[in-house]
């Protein structure tokens, strides 16, 4: 058959699930992967949602479109209560993932998408499925890839619609920073002066790592400093492990109510509503029960311990890489050894990932996928997957975790005795910095 697909459909799919078919195939050829490709959160489903899910598994009639009136009731008391804002449920859509309500934002609103850089792999094909162009705002690993308004500023000036769209994501995939409330001050300022919508993927909201060393660091929100013109994004994926469950919502600015009715419209030819027994045990994730909180503050500290560990571990190396703060991804850059690298035929951060798979096990992804330059030498390393392989493995890690940490014992120790795979990854790294600062052949 003579096919001819639209000039704008990239007929690759999304590096971050491509990297886990690549490492799930190779684990089935029986190879060894430790696998810092993809980011999804292991822990298992809480009783109390599986519950939910099980009595709710008869419902069989489409739900309403924009999501049934008790989740998103549920949805604007939770994140109203977790932000310290006011919400009602009118401004909750929920979707089938926040994937695709960030799909259905960015068609609904005609107007150039900003990115920061760099940013999680989807914006941008989005942008480009939509025909709209996608101008990133630059950033460098010298500044930790922090968002600058001098850098917005020189996007802005690329613009050539009057409407702009920026896409910002605290805590952050690819980097695991979180943004800070002078700075979101700062930028609602901006926004506000150049009249620009923000979409604030919040997906990662309640995994920071507020504990410890780390207790100045929690989630603020852009939409308190901006709430007219900031759309919140988020969904059950993260925080409670459920990306499989695909449910999304978003919370639209009380004076958008054109955009809710577009995204209603778009919703209804493509995907009519979220599945109703999911939006029914969503109702249970959202009560804001008192176990099922805790549960999401153990899976939270776990990961927050997990990156920390593998953070100061690579650190050791020399290797340089802004400290994360929440999420369960950090972003190494390997500039330093450039010239070593380029010895190795090594020239991008597409390379440099080849490189590490191939003669290190090691899966990682590219910078070049989350919009950097193609000079930057970085990496993606998620730290959701490694030792969590199995749900069984994801299961005992976690009763340890529980146990231990109400015993007082220490990160680091927990981490070394049930993480063998991230000792043996950490050792792999070990060896490809001595390898390519010319140390070892
Ligand atoms: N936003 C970010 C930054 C993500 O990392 C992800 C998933 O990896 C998503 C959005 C999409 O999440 P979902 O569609 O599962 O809600």
């Amino acid at each position: 058959m003579n096919l001819t697909i639209s000039p704008n459909i990239n007929l690759e799919a999304s590096a971050t699930l491509a990297i886990n078919e690549e490492v799930k195939a190779m684990w089935n050829r029986g190879e060894t992967v430790y696998h810092l490709g993809f980011g999804e959160a292991r822990f298992a489903v809480h009783p109390k949602i599986e519950e939910a899910l099980k009595t709710n598994a008869h419902r069989k009639a489409y739900p309403p479109v924009q999501g049934i009136p008790e989740l998103r009731e549920a949805v604007a008391n939770y994140y109203g209560n977790f932000l310290n804002l006011d919400f009602s449920a009118e401004q909750v859509i929920i979707a089938p993932g926040s994937k695709a309500l960030l799909y259905a934002v960015q068609m609904a609103l005609d107007a150039d998408v900003l990115l920061a850089s760099p940013s999680w792999v989807s914006y941008a094909p989005q942008a480009q499925l939509l025909h709209k162009q996608a101008i990133h705002v630059k950033s460098t690993s010298d500044n930790a890839f922090a968002l600058e308004l001098e850098q917005l500023d020189e996007a802005l000036k690329r613009c050539t619609r009057p409407h702009k769209l920026l896409i910002i994501n605290s805590p952050n995939n690819p980097t695991g920073r979180v943004l800070e409330p002078a700075f979101l001050q700062s930028l609602a300022d901006y926004c506000r002066k150049h009249n620009i919508i923000v979409m604030s993927d919040e997906i990662y909201g309640k995994v920071t790592f507020d504990f410890e060393e780390h207790s100045a660091i929690k989630h603020k929100s852009l939409a308190s400093y901006y709430p007219e013109g900031t759309i919140i994004l988020g969904g059950l994926s993260k925080h409670l492990s459920l990306g499989g469950w695909r449910l999304g919502k978003a919370i639209i600015p009380k004076t958008m109510l054109e955009l809710t009715q577009a995204i209603n419209a778009i919703a209804s030819e493509i995907w009519s509503a979220p599945s109703a027994p999911i939006q029914y045990a969503a109702v249970t994730a959202y009560s804001q029960d008192a176990d099922i909180e805790s549960y999401i503050n153990a899976c939270v500290s776990l990961h927050a311990a997990r990156s920390s560990y593998i953070w100061k571990e690579i650190s050791k190396l020399g290797i340089r890489c802004p400290q994360p703060q929440g999420a369960f991804y950090m972003m190494p850059d390997f500039n330093q050894y450039r010239e070593g690298l380029s010895a190795k035929g090594i020239h991008n951060s597409k390379d440099l990932a080849s490189y590490l798979l191939k003669n290190y096990s090691i899966a990682t992804l590219p910078s070049q996928a989350f919009g950097l330059a193609d000079s930057e030498l970085a990496l993606r390393l998620s730290t959701s997957f490694i030792d969590l392989e199995t749900d069984e493995a994801a299961k005992d890690v976690l009763n340890h975790w529980q146990g231990d940490w109400q015993a007082g014992m220490s990160f680091d120790d927990l981490v070394k005795q049930k993480h063998p795979n991230t000792a043996k990854m950490l050792e792999q790294f070990g060896s490809f910095v001595e390898h390519i600062q010319g140390r070892t052949p």
